[in-house]
């Protein structure tokens, strides 16, 4: 069964940076098989987009989906107060609250235009089952692709770490978890629905052993490697008072700088450390919105890029960033870059690459974040006839300059998962409902 979604400006995000005009996309069952402008292929069945622009699906590389339950708390807080005041509240997470946390917060996201979703989830209180299991079952059920992952923290408050002693967990416990997830969740081919990382949570939450083992047990199985980064001052005081050194020189001495690695923030890094991610191909996940929020600051992106580094996008947690909109970070990206480097510092069209191609980069995956034949029929369509696109002589600029707005059309593996600006698997306002019982209980 093949699909023509026709009548569309096509941005294909392929190496040359190629856009169709009056394009079109074909699609066989799951994959894209045909892109272009001019005379249209024959196929089963042809839907007109009516001049919408055409983009791959958004990737999103960190989340933290169960925040979604604890919004606007520690409104006026830096990153160690905040977690400070939120590591009790999260103690309360079970498997219920958990799958209600995740609808909410990836029918957010699949509404912002994103299609494949990393989560990291590194709060398990003790005797709570089936965490990583809930967040995977919403995922499939609203047909968002999923990276989850078996966070960890393990250095509580009395070994001098930052989390609370009841809220950290035992080393061979943490590792024999992530092995079963692997063997149970894991799927390793092309067009994977569902994924596992290994994600230990910061230098202040584990410790150096953990690390170490983490990746080895990562590396044996195959799977990518994340954690946080580099995202404050705070944490670089904390490292250099702990450790004697400074988080990059940290990460590297625990082999942990390299390709299947990728670190959030990333926002206080040096020329020389940018030289050191670039050369051992570690990749970072961008949170603009979110530091902000924490009154972080601004990772040097630009630099990055320029060096070579693979950087993509995320939203991060809804407690520090309360909306989980991945477009909204396209645009964010492009003005904070501007902000720090001028007004040349990035163009929509690299914006919208870095949440794409970049996300798709970082999480190692060559089978999304572009339209090309071969790749999966991940793609979002975005309407150009309303109001805030008037005027616009580029609507590719436009949807970045002018957005964020809903998409029209959202197909993740040929199938649509937004039509018309609605969820089509699901209700959003049960959802929405669902999710508000259950934030109860998270309530001061
Ligand atoms: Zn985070």
């Amino acid at each position: 069964m093949t699909t023509l979604y026709a009548n569309a400006h096509v941005v294909t995000m392929d190496d040359a940076g190629s856009e169709h005009q009056g394009g079109w996309l074909l699609v066989d069952d799951e994959m894209i098989s045909a892109v272009g402008g001019g005379p249209e292929p024959q196929a089963d069945v042809r839907i007109d987009l009516g001049a919408a622009v055409v983009t791959p699906g958004l990737v999103n590389t960190h989340h933290h989906l169960y925040q979604t339950l604890t919004r606007t708390r520690a409104q006026e807080a830096d990153l160690f107060t905040w977690l400070r005041t939120l590591y009790p509240v999260w103690s309360r997470i079970d498997a219920e609250s958990e799958y209600a946390a995740a609808r909410t917060g990836l029918a957010e996201l699949a509404l912002s235009g994103c299609t494949t979703v990393f989560d990291h989830h590194y709060v398990f209180p003790r005797g709570r089952e089936g965490l990583i299991e809930a967040e995977v079952q919403a995922a499939l059920e609203l047909g968002v692709r999923i990276v989850a992952s078996r966070g960890s923290m393990d250095l509580g408050v009395s070994d001098g770490g930052l989390p609370p002693d009841e809220l950290v967990e035992d080393i061979d416990a943490v590792l024999a978890e992530t092995e079963r997830l692997a063997a149970d969740l894991h799927e390793p081919g092309p067009c994977a629905r569902v994924q596992l990382a290994v994600a230990p949570c910061s230098p202040f939450s584990v410790t150096g052993r953990l690390m170490e083992e983490s990746a080895a047990l990562a590396r044996r199985l195959g799977l990518p490697l994340h954690t946080h980064l580099a995202e404050t001052v705070e944490e670089e005081e904390y490292c250099l008072e702990l450790y004697g050194c400074r988080p990059v020189e940290y990460l590297e001495r625990l082999g942990w700088l390299a390709d299947d690695v990728w670190c959030a923030h990333c926002v206080h890094l040096s020329e020389d450390d940018i030289a050191r991610f670039a050369g051992t191909g570690t990749g970072v996940a961008h949170c603009p919105t979110s530091n902000l929020r924490l009154g972080a600051g601004v990772a040097p992106v630009r630099d990055m890029l320029d060096a070579g580094v693979r950087v993509g996008l995320g939203v991060d947690g809804s407690a520090s960033n309360e909306r989980s909109d991945l477009f909204f970070e396209v645009k964010q990206a492009l003005l904070v870059a501007r902000g720090r480097g001028g007004g040349t510092a990035m163009t929509a069209r690299d914006a919208i690459r870095l949440g794409t191609r970049g996300g798709a980069a970082v999480l190692r995956r060559d089978d999304i974040g572009s339209l090309e034949p071969g790749k999966c029929a991940d793609f979002v369509a975005w309407g150009t006839s309303g109001l805030e696109l008037g005027g616009a002589d580029d609507p590719v600029a436009g949807i970045v300059f002018a957005g964020p707005q809903r998409p029209e059309l959202v197909v993740v593996g040929g199938e649509p998962i937004v039509r018309e600006g609605e969820l089509v698997r699901a209700e959003e306002a049960e959802i929405a409902r669902a999710h508000r019982a259950e934030a109860r209980r998270f309530l001061p």
